[in-house]
């Protein structure tokens, strides 16, 4: 298997990764990515936990303190800017960018086809057979499918799989951290801060500068607003961009009508403490993402396997996704380098990664009602500490 030809279908965070690990066993790697234009702040920022940035740090060499920023605390602030919960806890962050950008540079633009969208694929005695939008082809012994939460791959091999909608969208932004006033910042500087009211809840951070600086005051703060719409014409409509499109998983950054970004502003100063609010009001095209579920019966189909959002889709609240789709890259190249052909590696690699994918989207699911639906969420609950496998992990 040493010189097996790999396809990876999606050269996001996840294509990246498990193209990159399975090349340093030696096989001939290829990412097609559909998307034009190399890609740009999909996600801002990103908790990021040790499955995300183990690539970076233990085969690129990257010093953790040089992508990443840190906080101590994780506190809540009531209505009124109070402080009604202050816990020590360590959590690093990044940005998507600046993952993105690290991963790529170091797999390097020769084998990163941009402008490739792969159609079809077929398992042929021997290998996989695979088709591009343009009508190219081409065969490979090992089709890794890493085409996100829309995934076309996923709805040819498993049909009834939809992606199921959680009740909320994320709102996001990133305000440069220079355009808050200095005692904004001293609240926010080195924590993550909470804020939760009725049927939902906002986080900020902080995360590199677009520059990837790491220096205080160079940073931007990042937020992540989790706020209800129902399926029935609400989410419709907020889906709709500035042209009258209809999106369907999230709404770039400039894309949001204004009428919904003026709402969004307009409760950030009626209903979140203070310096929350600013942190909102002051962000530049504020973006949105909508929150879905998505739950697979199978990962390994002989030769071809889906990875990360392709596979299983989980809430953001553990900020683990991007771990989870690294770590189905480590297991894969684990499974590869033990065993002797595709199938037996895929076979082997599979019930591990199913079962990751299912406690995941389980514990982000209560998470995920806690503060949306049932009033439940209490400052302090361990199970709220970010990671993968478990809290904290
Ligand atoms: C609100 C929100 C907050 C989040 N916060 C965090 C966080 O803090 N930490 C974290 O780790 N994760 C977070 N995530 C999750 C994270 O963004 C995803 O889990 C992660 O990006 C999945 O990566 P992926 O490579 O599997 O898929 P994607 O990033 O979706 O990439 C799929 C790629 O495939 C390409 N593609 C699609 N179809 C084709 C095709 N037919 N041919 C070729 N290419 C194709 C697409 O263009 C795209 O580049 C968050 C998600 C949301 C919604």
């Amino acid at each position: 298997m040493k010189h097996a030809r790999v396809a990876i279908a999606g050269g996001s965070l996840g294509g990246l990764t498990a193209g990159l690990l399975v090349r340093d066993l030696g096989m001939d790697v290829t990412i097609y990515e559909r998307s034009p234009a190399e890609l740009e702040q999909r996600g801002a920022g990103i908790g990021f936990l040790p499955d995300s940035y183990r690539y970076l740090v233990e085969r690129a060499g990257m010093p953790l303190d040089e992508i990443s920023t840190f906080t101590t605390r994780i506190q809540y602030l009531s209505r009124d800017g109070g402080v009604t919960h202050d816990e020590p806890h360590s959590y690093r962050f990044s940005s998507w960018n600046m993952v993105y950008r690290s991963l790529l540079e170091h797999f390097g633009r020769d084998r990163y086809m941009l402008g490739c969208e792969m159609t079809e694929f077929a398992s042929e005695t021997g290998g996989v057979r695979i088709e591009f939008a343009d009508g190219k082809t081409d065969e490979v012994d090992l089709l890794v499918l890493a085409d996100g939460v829309s995934s076309r791959f996923r709805s040819q091999l498993l049909p009834g799989v939809r992606p199921e909608y959680a009740g909320y969208v994320a709102w996001r932004g990133m305000t440069p951290e220079a355009s808050l006033d200095s005692s904004i910042r001293n609240v926010l500087d080195d924590a993550i801060t909470y804020f939760i009211y009725a049927n939902s809840h906002i986080l900020v951070y902080p995360i590199p500068g677009l520059d990837g600086s790491l220096v205080r005051g160079e940073r931007l703060m990042n937020f992540v607003w989790y706020r209800n719409y129902h399926d029935d014409g609400d989410l419709a409509d907020v889906l709709t961009d500035s042209n009258g499109v209809q999106r369907e998983i999230s709404l770039p950054p400039g894309a949001a009508r204004v009428h919904h970004v003026d709402e969004l502003h307009a409760v950030a100063r009626a209903r979140l403490p203070s310096v929350i609010a600013a942190v909102v009001m002051a962000a530049p095209n504020p973006f949105l993402q909508v929150v879905y579920d998505v739950e697979v019966s199978r990962m390994a189909f002989g030769r071809a396997c889906l990875i990360g959002d392709a596979a299983w889709v989980a809430r953001p609240h553990a900020a683990a996704g991007t771990a989870k789709a690294a770590a189905d890259g480590w297991a894969l190249a684990a499974a590869l380098e033990s065993h002797d052909t595709v199938e037996e590696a895929l076979a082997a690699w599979e019930p591990e990664q199913m079962q990751l994918g299912r406690q995941l989207l389980e514990r982000t699911r209560r998470i995920g009602a806690r503060s949306q639906f049932d009033g439940t969420w209490k400052p302090g609950d361990p199970e709220l500490i970010f990671g993968l496998r478990e809290p904290g992990r």
